[in-house]
């Protein structure tokens, strides 16, 4: 019998949906490249529903106190007197999301001897230490792929919202005006720009291929470079370096993973090298820029716009600068997280644990620690050279 520990987001301020806006969600059967979705023995809830929140426990209370576990759900996150804290030192399994992150720094790694598995209910597990992670032989896992055309679909539509200044035109809807000038006057085509991705993986690759038929030019930089027949398929010019990418596109939009190459990558240096005016979509992790030489070239108008839905911590403070610097279309950290998204990275949480709990081999696509260093999607995507996972700080 095993504690499971499982942060999840807060309910919404007006309860658990008693309904919801649609009767059903798209049954997706798999996933672009071949890899399968989640396959667990049953499910204990209906797609469609609320999951990620206290009350909707990703549908998993049934299955595991039937199996004799103690499951244990809060989103008291932070701070040593909070219920991830007292519960952390007799959990054998700690679920979190990345949008509502329980930080596994080296400190509380340290506090729970019992810890086996970090699960990662998405995709993106920085908020772990993973050098920690893999001095105490903790398995470190995440549902690969689960919310990856989610995210890409947000950033796609956060470039859009940036350079055709949605959100400003429709703010004058909201009061009253039709004020045709101010909207457009920052208002551009996305047609013909340049535009570069940062990390062609598989989120990078779904927005490449979802701006294709923009009839911009696309343009990318990843540590590994997509085999040729794509870049010839989707017309795409690979930079060797960051440097090249950024100083070559209007657009730049960041899909790599947080691990200590692409800390703070983004400083007044970088961001002063690339065109004026140009526009930064980050869904990856915010950490990747430097927080205050974003505000700073929002206000010089070095950067003509910034939106993504990462912030650093999470949640962020009130005052936060990103909720009030100019031109920005920033959600909370939301894209990864829509219903159809929930249904995947649940079922893929029940899957893992069942393997777990069966003692058999978690899917290799899955893995980012295990056996005591980087494995299977981890291998591929993270470094750990002694160096933490900065999120997990
Ligand atoms: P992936 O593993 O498929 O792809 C990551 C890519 O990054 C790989 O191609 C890898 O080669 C590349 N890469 C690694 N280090 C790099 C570097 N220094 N420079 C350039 N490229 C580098 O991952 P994915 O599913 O596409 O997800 C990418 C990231 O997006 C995740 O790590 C996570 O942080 C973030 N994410 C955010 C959300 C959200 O809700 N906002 C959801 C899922 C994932």
């Amino acid at each position: 019998m095993a504690k499971i520990l499982c942060v999840l987001y807060p309910d919404p301020v007006t309860g658990y949906p008693p309904v919801y806006a649609r009767d059903s969600i798209p049954s997706i059967t798999g996933y672009p490249g071949g890899q399968t979705v989640p396959d667990p023995d049953a499910l204990g809830f209906t797609p469609g529903q609320l999951l990620g929140c206290v009350s909707g426990e990703l549908g998993l209370r049934e299955y595991l106190e039937a199996a004799g576990h103690e499951l244990v759900v809060t989103s008291d996150k932070d701070g040593p007197d909070s219920e991830f804290e007292k519960h952390l030192p007799d959990a054998e399994v700690v679920i979190s999301q990345p949008f509502w992150p329980a930080y596994l720094s080296a400190e509380r790694i340290a506090k729970a001897p019992e810890l086996k598995l970090a699960l990662t209910a998405g995709i993106g597990s920085d908020h772990v230490d993973l050098d920690a992670a893999i001095k105490a032989g903790i398995t470190v896992a995440e549902v690969t792929y689960s919310n990856s055309i989610s995210v890409a679909e947000h950033a796609v539509m956060q470039i859009l919202a940036l350079v055709r200044n949605y959100l400003p035109s429709h703010q004058w809807v909201v009061d009253g005006g039709w004020n045709i000038a101010d909207c457009v006057e920052r208002a551009y085509d996305l047609e013909g720009f340049d535009v570069g991705i940062i990390a062609a993986g598989r989120i990078g690759q779904a927005v490449l291929r979802r701006l294709a038929p923009f009839d911009v030019n696309l343009h990318y930089f990843d540590t590994r470079r997509l085999p040729e027949e794509v870049e010839k398929e989707l017309n795409l010019t690979y930079h060797p370096d960051v440097q090249s990418l950024v100083s070559s596109v209007d657009v730049v939009d960041i899909h790599a993973p947080l691990h200590p190459q692409t800390y703070h990558l983004f400083d007044a240096n970088l961001i002063n090298s690339m065109r004026r005016g140009s526009y930064i979509v980050n869904t990856a992790r915010a950490e990747i820029t430097v927080r205050d030489d974003i505000v700073d070239a929002l206000r010089t108008g070095q950067l003509a716009g910034y939106a993504g839905d990462v912030w650093f911590p999470q949640p962020p403070a009130p005052d936060h600068p990103w909720r009030t610097m100019p031109h920005e279309a920033m959600t909370p950290h939301v894209s990864g997280s829509t219903l159809s998204a929930q249904a995947r990275y649940a079922a893929g949480t029940r899957e893992i644990l069942e393997d777990y709990f069966a003692s058999q081999p978690i899917r290799d696509e899955y893995l980012i620690v295990a056996g005591g260093a980087l494995a299977g999607t981890g291998a591929a995507s993270y470094t750990a050279d002694g160096k933490a996972s900065p999120g997990a700080e």
